[in-house]
């Protein structure tokens, strides 16, 4: 029986297999490769996936769709984690592991953000996303899409927008338009040497009002003199500030 696609779980299923070929040849998947798959659904990415690696592990919240890959002709190479990927445990998985998916787009953020947690755990990740939200993942300073969710990635990831894809490659199509993200976690001695909490609420707090000059967001949490060492104006606006001066102030401020 046809699977009736569920817009709460964000079900768009990839039929168009060029797109599939082509992030393979992105990903370069190897047969001894721990790599994870979240949202597999219908098993689109799944199958190709499965003609590279030895054995692929899947998150998948969809009771029927985790039915299906369990008993499935494949079941032999996949363990199954029928689970909210909010709620699973990457920590469980053999590490160091890949990660790929093509995303449920109403959590994708949520996701980005769990997955930081484990970044050293992680080679690398290759997500389909809303482009609009690459196209935010990857900004420059001085852009209007430059903001939190930039900031927060380029700091510990080095990423890549890879390709567009088109609403008309998936079954049933987005009302967005989708791509393809590379993201490679920096090398541990500088992503250990962020510190993570302050760093979080320097670069929350500055983009609260986005608008307004950083003298306002920051009163009372950046004392002005380590701004200003860090080579930042109060009078600046937190999308004119680069991710490594976010990180210099943090740094100061947790020394
Ligand atoms: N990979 C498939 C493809 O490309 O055709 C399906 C992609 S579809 C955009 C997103 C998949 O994620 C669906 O299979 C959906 O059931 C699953 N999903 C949605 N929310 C999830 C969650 N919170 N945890 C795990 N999987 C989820």
């Amino acid at each position: 029986m046809k699977h009736q696609a569920k817009k709460r779980f964000g079900q768009h299923f990839l039929t168009d297999q060029s797109v599939l070929s082509n992030l393979i040849g992105e990903m370069r998947p190897r047969a001894d490769d721990t790599l994870v798959e979240i949202g597999p659904g219908l098993g689109a990415l799944t199958f190709w996936l499965l003609k590279a690696v030895n054995h692929l592990q899947v998150i998948e919240i969809d009771r029927d769709l985790a039915e299906k890959l369990r008993t499935g002709g494949w079941k032999d190479k996949l363990t199954v984690h029928e689970v909210d990927v909010l709620k699973f445990d990457f920590g469980q998985l053999p590490a160091p592991f890949r990660v790929v998916g093509n995303l449920p787009y109403n959590i994708s953020s949520p996701i980005l953000f769990a997955l930081l947690e484990v970044a050293d755990r992680v080679i690398d990740q290759h997500f389909m996303l809303q482009k609009e939200v690459i196209d935010r993942m990857v900004a420059a300073p001085k852009t209007s899409d430059y903001g939190r969710l930039s900031v927060m990635l380029q700091a510990y990831y080095d990423m890549d927008h890879l390709f567009d894809v088109p609403p008309e490659c998936f079954d049933p199509p987005p009302r967005v338009m989708s791509a393809i993200v590379r993201m490679v976690p920096k090398p541990a001695h500088e992503r250990a040497a962020i510190p993570g909490e302050i760093f979080s609420r320097v670069v929350s707090t500055a983009f609260s009002q986005r608008r307004k000059m950083l003298r306002n967001t920051w009163a009372n949490v950046v004392p002005e003199h380590m701004a200003n060492a860090a080579g930042i104006a109060l009078t600046a606006r937190a999308e004119e500030i680069a991710p490594q001066q976010f990180v210099q102030v943090a740094q100061m401020m947790a020394s």
